[in-house]
């Protein structure tokens, strides 16, 4: 059901034990507009289906974390890249895998239209409402903290 394949697609175990999507890391685009923040639905067979999290996903080998997450962006969501403007990034590294959050701004809160089957839903919300949301794990354990980037 994997609707695109890059060469760093597949399973790992990072240092701190657990199991991760991303072979060399993985990579998400947390999208801003004022107060707002562009979340996905998870389809429901993905790993951890059903929560809300960012779009991304695995980082390809020699791919930047912020060409990664652009790439996501695009590829699941259909948000253009000339729509936003990179302003900060985050690592979360478990020894020998990493998520890197790439925080950027949007002009305009669009939704974006170009819909994969890896995503139920795409969604405008207020940060201070995230709470009220079934969180992606990865994403929950660090929002208190990339939410501070601004
Ligand atoms: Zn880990």
């Amino acid at each position: 059901m994997v609707v695109h394949r890059g060469d760093g697609d597949g399973w790992t175990r990072c240092a701190l034990g657990h199991r991760h999507w991303g072979l060399f890391g993985a990579a998400g685009l947390l999208l801003r507009h004022g107060d707002l923040v562009l979340l996905q639905h998870r389809a429901v067979w993905s790993h951890y289906g059903g929560t809300w999290g960012l779009l991304g996903g695995a980082r390809n080998r020699g791919e930047t974390a912020e060409e990664a997450a652009q790439r996501e962006a695009g590829e699941e969501a259909g948000v253009a890249p000339g729509s936003y403007t990179v302003t900060g990034s985050y690592v979360d590294d478990h020894g020998g895998w990493s998520y890197t959050t790439v925080v950027a701004q949007a002009a305009k809160a669009e939704l974006p239209t170009g819909l994969t089957g890896e995503t139920l839903e795409v969604r405008w919300v207020p940060a201070d409402d995230l709470d009220n949301l079934p969180l992606h794990p990865g994403f929950a354990a660090t929002w208190s903290t990339v939410r501070a980037i601004a």
